[in-house]
C-alpha cells in the first residue's frame, strides 16, 4: 500500500487486538506509530515488539486533557500527525432487560465520547496542516440488531453517524474520516464476550462461515490510511465476512 514517507499515526487501544495489529501493520508500511492504551504494560509490549518505529503512551480516551496532551506532544515531537485510529472500546454481552444504566453509560462514554475526543484533538492538528486521516473502529453491531448488545450497538451506531458528520465538516481541510465495521475478529474482546454458542451462531450467520483475522482487519485500516483512499470519506467499510448483509442472526 502506498504510504508517503515520514507519516505519523496514533492508534488508541493499540495495546491489544485490532489496535495492536493496526500498529504493527502501519509500522510495516513505514509509519511512525504511537501505541496509546490505558493498559500501560500492553502498550509498552506492543511498541517494544515493533521497535524503533513505535512509542508507547498510557492514555484513557475519556480523559479530555490527557487526549489533548498526547496529540499535542505527538504533533510537536514529529512535526505532524497524519492518522488517528480510534480502536479503544469495550463491550458487554447482556440482554436489554438486564443492562444497567451504569453499564449503558460507561459503554457510551468510552466508545462514543472517547472516539469524539480523540477525533477532535487530532482534527485540530490536521486542520492546521491541511491533511489527515481519521479511522474510527465501529462494528457490524452498529449496523444491524445483534442480540445482547443494546449498549454496544447504540455506541457503534453512534460512531458510524459521528464519522459521517466529521467527514462532512473536515473535508474542506483535506481530512478524510471513515469507519471500519468489523464482524467477529478473534481478539481478547471476543474471547471475553463470545460463548461457544455465540461463536457457532456467528459462524452459521456469516456467508464466509468464519471469524475474521486481525491481518484482514488491519489491511482495511492500511487502505484507508493510504494514498489510494484519498477520495474515500464518510464511509463505513464493513470487514465482516458479509455478516452485515446476511439473513437473520440469532436470538
Ligand atoms: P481488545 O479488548 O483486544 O482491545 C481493546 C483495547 O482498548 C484494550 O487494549 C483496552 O485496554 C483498550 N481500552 C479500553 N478502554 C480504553 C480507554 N478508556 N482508554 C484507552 N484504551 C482503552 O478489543 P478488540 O477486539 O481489539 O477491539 C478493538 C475495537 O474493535 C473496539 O472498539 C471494538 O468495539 C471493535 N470491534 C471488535 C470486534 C471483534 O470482533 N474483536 C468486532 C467489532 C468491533
Amino acid at each position: 500500500m502506498a504510504q508517503a514517507a515520514g507519516r505519523v499515526a496514533i492508534v488508541t487501544g493499540g495495546g491489544s487486538g485490532i489496535g495492536a495489529e493496526i500498529c504493527r501493520r502501519f509500522a510495516q508500511d513505514g509509519l511512525s506509530v504511537v501505541v496509546a492504551d490505558r493498559d500501560a504494560a500492553n502498550a509498552e509490549s506492543v511498541a517494544a515488539s515493533i521497535g524503533a518505529g513505535a512509542r508507547a503512551r498510557t492514555l484513557d480516551v475519556v480523559d479530555e486533557a490527557a487526549v489533548d496532551a498526547l496529540v499535542k506532544e505527538t504533533a510537536e515531537a514529529f512535526g505532524r500527525l497524519d492518522v488517528m485510529v480510534t480502536s479503544a472500546g469495550i463491550g458487554i454481552q447482556k440482554s436489554m432487560l438486564e443492562t444497567t444504566e451504569a453499564e449503558f453509560r460507561r459503554i457510551l462514554d468510552i466508545n462514543v465520547t472517547g472516539m469524539f475526543l480523540c477525533g477532535r484533538a487530532a482534527a485540530r492538528v490536521m486542520v492546521g496542516q491541511g491533511s489527515g486521516r481519521i479511522i474510527n473502529i465501529a462494528s457490524v453491531a452498529g449496523m444491524r440488531g445483534v442480540p445482547g448488545r443494546v449498549a454496544y450497538s447504540a455506541s457503534k451506531g453512534g460512531v458510524i453517524a459521528m464519522t459521517k458528520v466529521m467527514a462532512v465538516e473536515l473535508g474542506e481541510h483535506g481530512i478524510t474520516v471513515n469507519a471500519i465495521a468489523p464482524g467477529p475478529i478473534e481478539t481478547a474482546l471476543t474471547e471475553r464476550m463470545h460463548t461457544d454458542a455465540t461463536r457457532a451462531a456467528y459462524n452459521a450467520a456469516s456467508p464466509l462461515g468464519r471469524y475474521g483475522t486481525l491481518a484482514e482487519l488491519a489491511a482495511a485500516a492500511a487502505f484507508l490510511a493510504s494514498e489510494e483512499a484519498s477520495y474515500v470519506t464518510g464511509q463505513t467499510l464493513a470487514v465482516d465476512g458479509g455478516m452485515g448483509v446476511a439473513g437473520p442472526l440469532f436470538k
